[in-house]
């Protein structure tokens, strides 16, 4: 059985009101040790709060997605500070620049994606970047931010991210994507070195073939597996392990 750390799980939206509680132990029973939730807006911060202390393997990150970027006020930045210091508030996501819904317009997304990534610097955290047609825009903002260490989140396999990422030795997310046929990432995947490899969700989104269309869930994560596993030619035991120990040790969890 892999240990699986669901590095970027949504387990606190609505799509799990209704068997939260059951998934979370199956998941934890099915050799889950970790799942990291990721803010999408300020009022979510208390919200996971709460589930980092009922459930043992939950863990949360501050952050504002970039489609509620208009409402990163002052006060929102101070509250994400405050949660930074919380034992089980383990990164700074999730943050980013997404141009193609644009919720929040250009310039307030990349303000806010900036200040966010000062915020890890910091407070030495670890972040979770959200990237989706806005690569140069994002590459331009990153490379200038010294010491800043994390996850490209749902890497889709852009490779001017692929290059950027790697240069600054951030990690790339692997999830569903690399399982969709029409998907590149298959083809890009072999370039990144498994060192720099976490595994994610992204759930309720993303699930993997052969659960398309589904409900994403941790557990989930054993498909990406496998077919990493076929695409290298590397044993499945070996790629989880690896991974999962990437994954302790960017987020610097202490299982
Ligand atoms: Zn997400």
């Amino acid at each position: 059985m892999y240990r699986i750390i669901d590095t970027h799980c949504h387990i606190d939206m609505e799509e799990f009101n209704k068997d939260r509680d059951e998934l979370i132990k199956q998941s934890k029973a099915g050799g889950v040790d970790a799942i990291l939730v990721p803010a999408v807006e300020p009022d979510d911060f208390e919200r996971e709060f709460e589930l980092t202390q009922a459930y043992d393997i939950v863990y949360q990150m501050v952050g504002i997605h970039p489609h509620e970027a208009k409402k990163a006020t002052q006060d929102a930045f101070d509250k994400a500070i405050e949660y930074l210091s919380k034992n089980k508030c383990v990164g700074v996501g999730e943050i980013g620049l997404d141009y193609y819904y644009e919720h929040s317009p250009r310039e307030i997304q990349k303000r806010v994606f900036d200040s966010f990534l000062d915020i890890a610097i910091e407070n030495d955290m670890p972040v979770s970047i959200h990237c989706r047609e806005a690569e140069e825009d994002l590459i331009d903002i990153i490379k200038s931010k010294r010491g800043l260490r994390g996850v490209i989140h749902c890497f889709s396999g852009n490779d001017k991210l692929l290059k950027a990422g790697l240069d600054m030795g951030l990690y790339f997310g692997i999830g569903g994507i690399l399982t969709f046929k029409k998907s590149t990432l298959k083809d890009v995947v072999k370039y990144i070195p498994l060192e720099f490899i976490v595994f994610e969700t992204d759930a309720p989104y993303l699930a993997p073939v052969p659960k398309r269309g589904k409900r994403n869930e941790p557990l989930y994560i054993r498909f990406v597996i496998e077919k990493l596993s076929e695409i290298l030619k590397k044993d499945q035991q070996e790629i989880a392990d690896i991974a999962y120990n990437n994954a302790l040790s960017v987020f610097r969890l202490n299982l």
